[in-house]
């Protein structure tokens, strides 16, 4: 048993320190004077929860709630508290000065244990459901009855989520290493048990109960999440290259949100890059991982991208928003579906891959992977110059991705949880910024539509107009905007314009299902005008074999019928345009 007392005054004396070696040695005191089936909860306790973060469980009281039950506890009425509060800001002074005054007259009946503590948070924390508010009220006015004025102080913190002793997790692996790990030496090897679990109540139970020895065989657990690996960033290939040892595995850098999916059996949970359990988000990502992981146990990862299914195109990060309004997720997975892109396995089968290279993990992801369309290994190719990492580049870009992933591939690239370091290299773009003005296009050609835009077209090839050369330069491809109506009429609208093959005046390098002669103009509002290797508008304008493109391509409802096919915006104009964003993004 551990007076819950000897928790209080550890607070107080950590409070009353910045210095984060004096907080240590405090830290080491306390974890020495706990017992040790209890070392874990303690280390819970001391960062204001009561499980590690991705359970997801906390105590959660109002302040209103909070008022209520120490108006309980100590005879007061909730106005006084609330005047009370209103001077101090902080609901644990406001606790303490209160139930000082009380107690100079009652004496409190009971020890506090941190174990009873712990046992009531726990039970507050898990009751939910109707009369919830009420339970929670009481089970928090008799711990605050038994408690002294200075405990009060901080279990009012600790309920409200209100504790912030500011120790942070890098601090108790240090406190655990001196502690019972024998010496600060050793807190690399704690950290990386913490690195693959994310727990540290569990890291230190192990340290305590089986020492080092345990700490070496701490294991990778199915719905424990591993702290993420994240990547430095360089601004050219060349540097790239080079820190890598000259060649690389580069991937699509996708833009979208990192999920680190946990599969068992039929049950998945899905982890956000900050390790929260967002699997309610997207009940269509836990079906792809389910359906389509091979492995009865699995740890992958993956960037999870809203589609539009029809064209195949990539939607801007901003559409997974709708992921996060509790009720509007079925819409949600309706209008904004999502792909997976899979880029690492940290454990397969009873096997832990952490540790081995990338090529390796890389591997046995692609091995574990039924692929079908909406679940994809990332793209890559294994680059050694810098011309294949650029050319890879821009087809990233081209392709609605923020730029490329580059791997390490040597013997040492495992998988450094929790770390960012240069076995990830990251290559984007160094600028992005909204396009703001519309654009006038001229429709030269169509990919057919499938699924719900079966016998209508899927996507439009757009082109601005050069009028030194006479000629209609691609510049996008657009599938967005278009109500149910525009899909009905527009294969006759256009069908009057189709020709066997692409217009002598066009210039494409894509090739289109269905070509039309430049005749129909759509206003279109794009997010942004990036370089292309795909696309003609301006070719070799900017950059030697690259056009313009524009990405994220929406049609605003407006048919230009005033204007004819040279009336439309000129491929000069887009240059201007990509210029003035440039100079926008070097001012900012
Ligand atoms: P960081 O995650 O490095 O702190 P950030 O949140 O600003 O940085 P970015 O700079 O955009 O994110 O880049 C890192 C993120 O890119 C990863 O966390 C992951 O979500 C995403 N990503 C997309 N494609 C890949 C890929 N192929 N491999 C690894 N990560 C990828």
């Amino acid at each position: 048993m551990l007076d819950y007392a000897v928790i209080a005054d550890a607070y107080e004396k950590i409070e009353a320190t910045t210095k984060r070696l004096e907080m240590t040695d405090l830290l080491v005191d306390l974890l020495k004077k706990t017992p040790k089936n209890i070392i874990g909860k303690v280390v819970y306790l001391t960062q204001g929860k009561i499980y590690p973060d991705f359970v997801g469980l906390e105590t959660g009281v109002a302040e209103k709630l909070a008022i209520k039950a120490l108006a309980r506890a100590s005879g007061r009425k909730e106005s006084e508290i609330e005047e009370d509060l209103k001077k101090s800001g902080d609901i644990g002074e406001t606790a303490q000065k209160l139930l000082a005054k009380k107690k100079q007259v009652t004496f409190f009946q009971k020890t506090l244990t941190a174990e009873h503590v712990y046992e009531v948070l726990d039970k507050m924390a898990k009751t939910t459901g109707s009369g919830a508010v009420d339970s929670k009220m009481s089970l928090l006015a008799g711990l605050l009855s038994d408690a002294s004025p200075k405990e009060a102080k901080y279990i009012m913190r600790t309920v409200t989520g209100n504790l912030r002793l500011g120790i942070a997790d890098m601090t108790v692996l240090d406190a655990l290493a001196i502690a019972y790990g024998g010496g600060k030496e050793n807190r690399e090897l704690i950290e990386r048990a913490y690195n693959i679990s994310s727990d540290l109540g569990r890291v230190a139970s192990v340290v305590v109960e089986r020492g080092l020895e345990g700490i070496k065989k701490f294991q990778v657990v199915v719905f424990e999440p591993i702290r993420p690996m994240l990547a430095e960033r360089l601004g050219s290939p060349e540097e790239i290259l080079e820190k890598l040892g000259g060649k690389c595995i580069a991937e699509y850098k996708y833009d979208g949100e990192r999920i680190q999916a946990h599969k068992k059996g039929d049950k998945v949970v899905l982890f956000s890059r900050r390790l929260e359990n967002i699997s309610d988000q997207y009940p269509d990502a836990i079906e792809l991982v389910r359906d389509n992981v091979k492995a009865e146990e699995a740890i992958v990862e993956a960037e999870c991208v809203a589609m539009d299914l029809e064209t195949d195109e990539m939607l801007p990060f901003q559409e997974l928003m709708h992921r996060r309004r509790k009720y509007g997720v079925e819409a949600a997975m309706v209008e904004y579906p999502v792909s997976l892109f899979m880029f690492d396995a940290l454990y397969i089968d009873g096997k832990d891959l952490t540790l081995e290279p990338y090529p390796v993990r890389r591997k046995a992801m692609e091995n574990t992977l039924k692929e079908s369309i909406r679940v994809r290994p990332a793209k890559h190719i294994i680059a050694r110059n810098v011309k294949q990492l650029e050319a890879f580049f821009e087809e990233a870009i081209e392709n609605g991705c923020e730029g490329l992933m580059c791997k390490a591939m040597g013997k040492d690239s495992v998988y450094q949880a929790g770390a960012r370091g240069w076995l990830w290299i990251k290559y984007k773009r160094d600028y992005k910024s909204e396009m703001t003005d519309t654009v006038d296009l001229v429709v030269v050609g169509a990919f057919h539509g499938r699924g719900k835009r079966a016998g209508t077209y899927g996507a439009l090839l757009l082109a601005t107009y050069n009028p030194e050369a006479d000629t209609f330069e691609t510049v996008t491809k657009c599938g967005t905007g278009f109500t149910d109506k525009d899909l009905e009429s527009l294969p006759e609208m256009l069908g009057k314009h189709e020709i066997p093959r692409k217009h002598s005046r066009v210039q494409s390098t894509l090739e289109a299902d269905v070509w039309f002669e430049p005749a129909v103009v759509l206003e279109i509002l794009g997010a942004e005008i990036t370089l292309s290797p795909i696309h003609t508008c301006a070719m070799d304008s900017i950059r030697k074999g690259s056009g313009l493109a524009i990405r994220f391509p929406r049609f605003t409802g407006n048919y230009r019928k005033d204007k004819a096919a040279e009336d439309a915006t000129t491929s000069a104009e887009v240059v201007e345009m990509y210029r003035g964003q440039l100079k926008k993004i070097s001012e900012a």
